[in-house]
Parts: structure tokens; C-alpha cells; sequence
């Protein structure tokens, strides 16, 4: 069959190699000029790594997620240790654990935490966000310094994310065209379409929009061989940032000498930021996944909406590789 896949991110790209190693021929249009979709990656002026979209670390216990990174990437193993920074500078470990208790009692963790960071975050207060958002942060005084304790596989990719999503794509049967926006009925010319763009922009809106959070990254290069020896700080003031990454702190991100590069990130809501769609918004009504679902029963037959903007649903890598697979296995079973 010849099938179009409408964007290059991580999970268009491991579905449609499956689908290229399977005998389909596969087109990828993608609006962006590079591939790799929010894992994107590159290599600065000062040869310092810098993830385009936010740091992406790559956590899984998931055997069969694992095997298959292993064929397109030698993996750089790394245990993830955030720190907040107290208003007085001092940083303490995230998630809160007995070393932070120390700088802060445990009757003001909820306040000094979790209300500043919902805010800037999510835009609402505590008491208005879905209850399942905080849930993904729990407060526990015996958590381990590490963020991702359960998983039994941490790292980066050798060579980067946008290497690793290159390696995926080199097959004869793939072909990509970038800076390539999806246009209208361009999915006739195909067998089927695996369509990764925002759902509710496939069909102009006509039901209403589907509301995310974006973030908007500033970017500084600082003279100074490091700032400080963490590769993630969350701010807990009620400034606008929620958080700063020193790339030179993760494993194999570069060795300037005098030089280091920093990260800011300050949410928004997408229409403040061109429409760049970062994480879908839950509403405890659950207004919003009922939009999706309506928008979903129009999906053409020949079509099937993929990827975090497609399925309206927050994916990490491990899962959207996940998805991928199933999909493509399901895909494979009818075809
Ligand atoms: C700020 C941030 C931090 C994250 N951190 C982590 C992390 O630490 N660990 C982790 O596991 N995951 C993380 N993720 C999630 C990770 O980015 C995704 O799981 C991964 O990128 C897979 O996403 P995707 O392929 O579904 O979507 P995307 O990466 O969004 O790819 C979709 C592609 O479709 C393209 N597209 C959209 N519309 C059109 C159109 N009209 N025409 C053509 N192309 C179109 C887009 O340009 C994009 O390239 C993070 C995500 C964000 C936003």
C-alpha cells in the first residue's frame, strides 16, 4: 500500500517503519523543517547538545521498548536528580523527600511546590486542575534522589534524539518531505493516512478548539564554564519560569570550556505562543476529551489520527513507541 504520514515526530516515525519493513511504501510530509517532532535536538555553537523543545529524558521498564531503541541507538545510561530552588537559593531535592523536608515542613509543601508551579503550569489554581495532574507528583518522605525510581532504563540516545529518529526513518521504502504542511485532501493520493496533526485543525475547527499548554523557551549562553552542578532546577517562586536546564550536565551534551547554555521555560496557553501545542489541557468536567471524542467520530475511514496532537493525550517517548507498535501490529493484522 502507499501510505501518507502526516508528521515526522517519534511515533509516525516508529509506526511507519513498521509499516516500510512490513513491504508499504510510506511518505511523511512534515510542517517543520527538521524530523524528530518535539525530541528534536542539536548541537550549539559551542558544541553544547540542546533539546529545541524542553529536556526529553528517556525513562521505560518496558522490555519490548527497550529492545527496539537498542536497534537504532547506543543508549548513554542516567539516573535524573531534580532540584527546586527556595526563594532563598537554597536547592533541595525533587520529589520531596527527607532532605527537603529539612529546608521545608511538611504543612508548607502543597504551598511552596505545588500552588506556585499549577499556576505558571497549568494557568489555573490547585483547587481547579484535574486531580490526576498532581497525582503524577507525589509527595513522599522516603522517595529515593532520583526522579524516575521505578524505571529500569534511563538515558539519551548516542549521537542525539534527532539522530535516533533519523536512524528510524533510513529505510528504502520511507521517504520525508520537510517544511511540508498537511493541505487539504492531499491524503487522496494514498492507500491510507496516519495523520499526526492537531485533530481539531484536520477538520477547521468546525466543533470549536481543543485548548493546550505551550511553553515558551529562552535560551542564554553564558560565559562561565557552569552555573551550577544540576541538570534540571524547578523555581518555586511565582515568577513566570517554572524551571532551567544546564545542558552541559547531562552525560555526553558537551564539554565547552568556558562556556554553558541554559534553558528557561515559561508556560502559556498555545495562543500566545503561535500555536505551538505542548500539553494537552484536562479539565475535571472532561469538556475537553468529549470535544476530541466528537472530533474523532468524524475521522475519514481511510485515516487514523497518531501522536500526542492526533490522540489529544499526553505521551512520553516510551509510551508514544509504544502506541506505535500496537498501531502498526493492528494495522498489519487487517492489511
Ligand atoms: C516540553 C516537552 C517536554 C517533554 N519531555 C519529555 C521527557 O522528558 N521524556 C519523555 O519521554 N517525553 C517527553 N516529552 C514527550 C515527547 O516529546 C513525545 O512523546 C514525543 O515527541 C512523541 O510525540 P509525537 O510523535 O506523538 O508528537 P510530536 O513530537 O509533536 O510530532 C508530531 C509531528 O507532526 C508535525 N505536524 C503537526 N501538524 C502538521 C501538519 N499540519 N502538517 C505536517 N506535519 C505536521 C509536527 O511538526 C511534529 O513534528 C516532552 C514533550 C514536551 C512538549
Amino acid at each position: 500500500m502507499k501510505i501518507l504520514i502526516v508528521g515526522a515526530g517519534l511515533y509516525g516515525a516508529v509506526l511507519g517503519r513498521a509499516l516500510a519493513e512490513a513491504g508499504h511504501q510510506v511518505h511523511f510530509i512534515e510542517k517543520r523543517d527538521h524530523i524528530a517532532g518535539n525530541c528534536c535536538d542539536f548541537v550549539n555553537a559551542h558544541g553544547i547538545r540542546v533539546h529545541r523543545y524542553g529536556p526529553h529524558i528517556f525513562h521505560t521498564s518496558n522490555e519490548k521498548v527497550i529492545s527496539y531503541v537498542k536497534r537504532f541507538a547506543e543508549w548513554t545510561p542516567y539516573r535524573h536528580r531534580v532540584r527546586a530552588q527556595l526563594e532563598n537559593g537554597i536547592h533541595v531535592p525533587l520529589p520531596v523527600n527527607r532532605e527537603t523536608l529539612i529546608h521545608v515542613p511538611a504543612d508548607r509543601v502543597i504551598d511552596v511546590f505545588y500552588r506556585p508551579y499549577t499556576k505558571k503550569m497549568w494557568g489555573l489554581s490547585i483547587e481547579e486542575l484535574d486531580p490526576s495532574i498532581l497525582s503524577r507528583v507525589p509527595i513522599t518522605p522516603d522517595a529515593p534522589d532520583d526522579y524516575f525510581p521505578h524505571d529500569t532504563f534511563v538515558g539519551f540516545p548516542l549521537g542525539g534524539y534527532t539522530q535516533f529518529v533519523g536512524e528510524i526513518l533510513r529505510h528504502k521504502s520511507i521517504s520525508v518531505a520537510l517544511s511540508a504542511p498537511y493541505s487539504y485532501g492531499q491524503e487522496e493520493a494514498f492507500d491510507f493516512c496516519f495523520n499526526a496533526m492537531p485533530i481539531d485543525e484536520y477538520f477547521d475547527f468546525q466543533l470549536g478548539r481543543l485548548p493546550y499548554r505551550s511553553i515558551r523557551f529562552h535560551h542564554f549562553d553564558v560565559p562561565a564554564p557552569r552555573m551550577s552542578p544540576f541538570s534540571v532546577i524547578n523555581f518555586t517562586h511565582d515568577g513566570p519560569m517554572t524551571r532551567v536546564t544546564e545542558w552541559k550536565n547531562f552525560p555526553d551534551h558537551g564539554e565547552a570550556q568556558n562556556f554553558t547554555s541554559l534553558t528557561f521555560e515559561e508556560p502559556c496557553a498555545d495562543h500566545e505562543n503561535n500555536y505551538e501545542r505542548y500539553y494537552p489541557v484536562k479539565d475535571r468536567a472532561g469538556l475537553n476529551r468529549t470535544l476530541y471524542k466528537s472530533y474523532q467520530a468524524l475521522t475519514p475511514s481511510r485515516m487514523k489520527f497518531i501522536g500526542r496532537t492526533g490522540l489529544y493525550a499526553y505521551l512520553d517517548m516510551h509510551q508514544a513507541i509504544s502506541s506505535a507498535l500496537a498501531v502498526a501490529e493492528e494495522f498489519l493484522t487487517q492489511n
